[in-house]
């Protein structure tokens, strides 16, 4: 008997044939000027069923570090080899990108607009579009996010984890640390999931700069996660069990002051424990900051001169 051949993909008005990697513009918005706006997109449709899966990029307008980590990505797959039909938006917000700003020109944040609505605002017509023409379709996906302003976050997942196959897809991932997170009204993770998705959101690096390291965890992540889900063979990456975490806090500053962190991404420390100092501008030590909670610090501040109540160190509080 002759194998059926699968239909098309069709997105953003391509008809993508089994077996094809196209490149194409899902056409958004117009700048003031007249120009259209339009997301980059990468479609692989493969020639075998599948799953449909999105890896996206950039919803806030600086997080650059997941753009370097899907151009990666793509390097390592062959259209030959993909079961089902990736989609891959390394720029979800493109007028962020554009102006170096994580929201969009109408000041809202995309990932607090969607599914959003095509007579909404700016912010709710980029999400709906985004929505309809890739997240509804698909699986599975994976978000990548950086910190924002000037805060800097050790590689982590973080994903409902309740929810059996999302916690198996977390941990095959094979970030060093796995964090429960509650789902923000108006997120990407939000919509997924209520449409039956598996959702994972990856954070590493900082905002405006790629970071080699959550560069190299994220392609690697994501390519355990694509063959656990059986999008593509079997890949030999060797990861480490990822840590998990129910909840973390930030412990703020105790008053104003130049800061002096004694403690980087991935350590240790106990409730207690002294995790930086606050000196005046004569050197004089002004105070010294405990941890808040016990736990790993997954992110930190950049910087150097802190206001009273600023968050300096992103702690999680670990399982047994
Ligand atoms: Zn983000």
């Amino acid at each position: 008997m002759p194998r059926r051949k699968r239909p098309p993909f069709v997105i953003a008005g391509q008809e993508i044939q089994p077996g094809k990697r196209v490149p194409l513009e899902l056409p958004y918005a117009q700048l003031v000027s007249g120009s259209s706006v339009a997301a980059p997109l990468v479609v692989m449709h493969g020639r075998q069923d599948g799953p449909t899966v999105w890896v996206s990029s950039t919803i806030h307008g600086d997080e650059i570090n997941g753009i370097e980590i899907i151009r990666e990505l793509l390097t390592h797959l062959n259209i030959r080899q993909i079961s089902g039909t990736l989609i891959a938006a390394p720029i979800v917000n493109v007028h962020g990108f554009i102006a170096g700003d994580r929201n969009l020109p109408d000041g809202r944040d995309l990932n607090r607009s969607f599914p959003g609505s095509a007579r909404g605002s700016m912010a709710s017509r980029i999400a709906d579009i985004f929505i309809k023409e890739v997240v509804s379709r698909c699986d599975c996906g994976i978000d990548l996010h950086t910190g924002s302003s000037n805060r800097v976050n050790w590689p982590q997942i973080r994903a409902g984890l309740d929810d059996e196959p999302t916690l198996e897809l977390a941990k095959v991932f094979g970030a060093p640390i796995v964090i429960n997170a509650e789902i923000r009204n108006g997120s990407l993770r939000q919509v997924a999931s209520e449409n039956g998705a598996i959702a994972l959101l990856f954070e590493g690096g900082e905002a405006n700069r790629f970071d080699q390291e959550s560069i190299d965890v994220g392609v690697a992540g994501i390519r355990r996660s694509l063959a656990h889900i059986g999008m593509t063979p079997p890949v030999e990456l060797p990861a480490t069990t990822p840590l998990i975490a129910q909840t973390s806090k930030w412990t703020r500053s105790s008053r104003s002051g130049i800061l002096h962190l004694d403690v980087d991404l991935g350590d240790r420390v106990q409730r207690g424990d002294y995790v930086a100092a606050l000196h005046d501008p004569f050197g004089k030590r002004l105070s010294r900051i405990k941890a808040r909670s016990s736990g790993v610090v997954i992110g930190r501040t950049h910087s150097a001169l802190v206001n009273q109540g600023e968050a300096i160190v992103h702690i999680a509080e670990l399982d047994d």
